[in-house]
């Protein structure tokens, strides 16, 4: 049997809570078939601990998580909250910030048998930088990053540091390593000449240390183009916070849907499974979103895990419940709407833990 693994759950808002649920009762099915030891502390975030106790993260939640294996975390509704002052901290920031959760890791691939709206079948991981770039809360060290001189003018500061685009380049050949061998870095150093600039010199340093692994380079703008028009050419991309950000949806958004799309946040000590699309209000309690992201990302997380403790238990764990989600999806019957099937949350968990076979242990 494993040793043990606690996973902090944080539902969050909008479809938060369902797809939570959802992925909790995969989780724990797997537990049971692997012998996983697994348990769970489920802490509120988001409006309802806004209602609660008076903040959207609470300061024992991220003691909690800190305290656990790992962090399941549902989609927050972030735009809605009040400021900071009055209790409105956005979860997915302040855990990434403050467990240094540098890495994110963003697949975008297509499924058997599901048409792909860009017509081509692909496999690719965008690796984003998630502690830096023009992203106003994680980048100062006191204060704000976006502020206002006069009513009439507006700056933001985005911040590009060597060793976060060093360590975050690092990341993304080791991933290549156990992949198809290509990294491609994207950047707007044409424009952004001092900034994107130091991220490029930093890439290419972790090129030169690594040969063996093709690299290349594409200028934001041109490599949205690029993808739309060949998603196949590319392995691992790698890049700062937010064009990661924009990649990764218009990837996912390729390979068939956002509620696909699962990933992973990670650093040196923690990691944090949370899909990659927002709080979805627009069908929040109708019991039709897409659990397949965040069921996704927990195997993510179960691999990571696995990795980190050389645990065999965990890995088989995190590939049954990949197989189970290839196999489901493949049957139109059980899909949900999103991916222009007819089923619900509810019964889309069910056949993906009814699918769950898990390998024996190598000898
Ligand atoms: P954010 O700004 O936090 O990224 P958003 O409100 O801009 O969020 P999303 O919440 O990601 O955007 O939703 C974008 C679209 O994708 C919506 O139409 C939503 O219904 C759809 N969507 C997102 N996640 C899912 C899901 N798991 N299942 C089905 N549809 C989804």
């Amino acid at each position: 049997m494993t040793a043990g693994i606690t996973l902090a759950l944080l539902p969050g808002d909008g479809i938060g809570p369902e797809i939570s649920a959802a992925t909790r009762a995969v989780l724990e099915a797997v537990a049971t078939r692997c012998d996983l030891g697994l348990e769970f502390r489920e802490l509120e975030i988001g409006l309802a601990a806004l209602e609660q106790c008076g903040s959207t993260f609470p300061e024992a939640v991220l003691d909690a998580a800190r305290e656990c294996d790992g962090i399941v975390l549902g989609p927050v509704s972030h735009n809605d909250y009040p400021a900071r002052e009055r209790g409105g901290l956005n979860p997915s920031g302040e855990l990434r910030k403050r467990l240094d959760l540098y890495a994110n890791l963003r697949p975008a691939r297509t499924f058997p048998g599901i048409d792909p709206p860009c017509g081509k079948e692909f496999d690719l991981v965008v690796v984003r930088e998630n502690t830096e770039g023009f992203y106003a809360d994680r980048s100062m060290h006191l204060g704000n990053g976006e502020f206002m001189p006069t009513p009439d003018l507006a700056l933001a500061v985005r911040k590009i540091s060597r060793h976060a685009s060093t360590r975050i380049t690092e990341r993304a050949f080791a991933l290549a390593a156990a992949r198809r061998g290509k990294v491609t870095a994207v950047h707007k150093a044409n424009v952004l000449r001092v900034s994107d600039g130091l991220f490029l010199e930093c890439t290419r340093a972790v090129a030169a240390a690594h040969p063996e692994i093709e690299y290349d380079e594409r200028i934001i703008d041109a490599m949205c183009a690029h993808l739309v028009r060949d998603p196949a050419e590319f392995d691992v991309i790698c890049t700062t916070n937010m064009y990661g950000d924009i990649l990764s949806d218009l990837a996912s958004e390729l390979a068939g849907s956002l509620g696909l799309a699962a990933s992973l946040n990670s650093g040196a000590d923690h990691a944090m499974a949370q899909a990659q699309h927002g709080s979805a209000p627009d069908i929040a309690g109708q019991g039709i979103a897409n659990p397949a992201s965040l069921i996704g990302s927990a195997a993510m997380l179960l691999r990571w895990l696995g990795e980190r403790r050389g645990d065999d238990g965990l890995a088989r764990a995190a590939s049954a419940i990949e197989a189970a989600l290839r196999q489901v999806l493949a049957e139109p019957a059980r899909r949900t709407p999103d991916i222009g099937g007819t089923a619900g949350s509810a019964d889309f968990t069910d056949a993906v833990i009814a699918g769950l076979a898990v390998d024996p242990p190598q000898t």
